[in-house]
């Protein structure tokens, strides 16, 4: 019997690991491979902070697997060339995937398979970076679903059927004669100049590094998640959204981790916590079932109705919006979370979205491409789904007149304003009632606290009341004009 090839993509990780498993299953010879091929998802290759984050989790990968008695091949792409050269080289008769659902990746998967087929090796995908399967997943009449709730609900039922994680293999065979390994600097995955010194202290990237994110999560975070998901001020969501990206964890351990940590009242269900982290995580299912469902989205509006709507060009606008000098605080201080971390937190996002496509006009798509280049947690699906609800044009769309107040906002979730403090140092001088709205602040309360509107923090660049009455006239011609 030949080695099995085990092709590690967005699912870096060695517990509840589909292809890995079935490889131990089918040889006693395994190789580890990882293809670096960002080519083959144009137009969405990973972006300057998920390559930082791919370097980082492709060296904990690699150890992990060394811990264990194997060695991660690592090769540049094209995906099937470096298969096919791998498998000659090691003997390999057989290569396992666990799947990917974006529109680029799935028909990549699809080339390749039958390829592999065609050179007389064994090629299988597998399941495990959802939840469910997106084809799994359908109406009463057989179709897709748009809207998240009655997806919800369609899976809520399904979640006690899962079958439970599958551990760590204890060990992992290597398969004699399998080739080198480029050395990971090869990739050339690190940037050159080193603005990455925040995302270091931030993160760990690497499944022992999601494992810890969880435990911290799980003992301080998941008991209030109901009430404190919303609030950008305290540590009340899991940020795990990049270790789920990259496949550290897989969404069935998660789930097996949250029950375990929260058990179920009996007769009650989940507590108020894990119930709602479960319907979160579940979002990100649907976000990909969607993607899979209609995978034009990427680039278009799921709601045709908005395929031509008169964006606005306005590159000083978009350029201040993106470097967090809108003059809004609550925006700057998410836009400039995200420089710093490469992550943004949600509600934020939210309000950043708003006020890019709605009070500043610009095509949500601009947005997209800025978040998948500055998260460390980009995810076609998930960033797709996000933006184009706020813009009010896609799946379960926010309706296009429910524009983010920044003020109120601020208000409700950054109560004693330690959020804006901590990302607007050159306001945090501003008692609590004017910090969120230096503009609208008098000019004694400014001067005392050391802000000169236009030279330190800048005006807003957008009058919020009459961009929004823009924006609901935009909204209705586009409606009315169909
Ligand atoms: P938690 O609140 O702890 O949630 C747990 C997990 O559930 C998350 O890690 C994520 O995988 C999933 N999840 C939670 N909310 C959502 C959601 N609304 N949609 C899909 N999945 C969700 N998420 C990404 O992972 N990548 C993106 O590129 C991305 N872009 C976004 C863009 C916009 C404009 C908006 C409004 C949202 C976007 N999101 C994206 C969704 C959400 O903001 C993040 O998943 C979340 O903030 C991650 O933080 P967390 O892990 O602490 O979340």
């Amino acid at each position: 019997m030949g080695a099995a090839i085990v092709w590690f993509r967005r699912d870096l990780r060695l517990a509840d690991h589909a292809a890995l498993n079935a490889a131990l299953a089918y040889s006693e010879r395994v190789v580890p491979l990882y293809v670096h091929a960002p080519d083959e998802e144009a137009p969405w290759a990973p972006g300057a902070a998920s390559r930082w984050w791919l370097h980082h989790s492709l060296a904990a990968l690699e150890a992990a697997l060394a811990a264990r008695g194997a060695t991660l091949v690592l090769r540049s792409g094209p995906s099937l060339d470096a298969l096919l050269e791998v498998a000659a080289a090691s003997g390999a008769t057989r290569i396992y995937w666990n799947r990917g659902y974006e529109p680029a990746v799935v028909a990549r998967d699809t080339r390749l398979k039958a390829a592999l087929r065609e050179h007389g090796l064994g090629a299988e995908s597998l399941p495990g970076n959802l939840l469910f399967e997106p084809w799994t997943v359908q109406s009463g009449a057989g179709e897709p679903y748009r809207v998240f709730t009655p997806f919800w609900r369609a899976c809520q039922p399904r979640l006690g059927t899962l079958a439970p994680p599958t551990p760590v293999p204890t060990a992992i065979p290597p398969a004699a004669g399998a080739p080198a390994s480029l050395p990971l600097a090869a990739l050339g995955l690190l940037p050159r100049l080193r603005w990455d010194r925040g995302l270091a202290t931030a993160w760990t990237p690497g499944e022992a590094g999601a494992t810890a994110r969880l435990a911290a999560f799980a003992a301080a975070g998941l008991a209030g998640y109901a009430d404190d998901r919303n609030r950008p001020d305290l540590a009340g969501c899991s940020r795990l959204s990049p270790h789920l990206h990259f496949g550290e964890i897989s969404p069935r351990r998660l789930l097996a981790g949250i029950r375990q940590a929260s058990p179920a009242d009996p007769g009650n269900g989940l507590a108020a916590g894990a119930e709602a982290f479960v319907r979160q995580l579940m979002w990100r299912d649907f976000a990909h079932h969607v993607l899979y469902h209609f995978p034009h989205t990427a680039g278009q509006p799921l709601d045709a109705r908005f395929a031509d709507f008169a964006w606005r060009e306005d590159p000083a606008a978009l350029a201040a919006w993106q470097h967090g000098a809108t003059g809004i605080p609550l925006v700057d201080a998410g836009m400039r979370e995200l420089w710093h971390s490469g992550y943004m937190h949600n509600r934020v996002r939210m309000l950043v979205a708003s006020l890019l496509t709605k009070n500043l006009g610009i095509d949500w798509r601009h947005g997209a491409r800025w978040f998948h280049d500055t998260l460390v947690d980009a995810d076609l699906a998930n960033n797709t789904l996000g933006w184009q609800w706020t813009a009010g044009c896609g799946a379960d769309a926010a309706p296009y007149y429910r524009v983010f107040n920044a003020t109120l906002q601020a208000e409700r979730f950054d109560p004693r304003r330690d959020y804006l403090r901590r990302w607007l140092p050159e306001l945090r001088r501003l008692p609590d009632e004017w910090l969120h709205r230096p503009f609208a602040a008098p000019a004694a309360v400014l001067a005392a606290a050391g802000v000169a509107l236009g030279r330190g923090y800048p005006h807003p660049i957008v009058d919020l009341r009459l961009s929004r009455e823009r924006a609901l006239t935009a909204w209705r011609q586009a409606r009315a004009a169909r």
